[in-house]
């Protein structure tokens, strides 16, 4: 299975909604291994997400950071 390329900080949209009063589809990739934390957008919670759930789950990209450069 191929893994979705996703840089940190990057603005995802999901199959499914985050289940919050928001019902948000968009995440923030916040960490990034063998699992991802995922921010929701909507209520702030954090959500952490084995690779292999996030490939089934992810939609797409809305905001790529990939361009950005931070500094430890
Ligand atoms: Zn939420």
């Amino acid at each position: 299975m191929e893994l979705i390329k996703v840089n940190l900080y990057d603005e995802v949209e999901m199959k499914k909604p985050h289940p919050c009063v928001h019902k948000s589809h968009r995440f923030q990739v916040i960490m990034l291994g063998a699992d991802l934390k995922l921010q929701c957008l909507g209520c702030g919670n954090i959500v952490m997400i084995s690779r292999i759930k996030f490939n089934q789950k992810f939609k797409k990209i809305l905001n790529s950071h990939e361009t950005i450069i931070f500094d430890k």
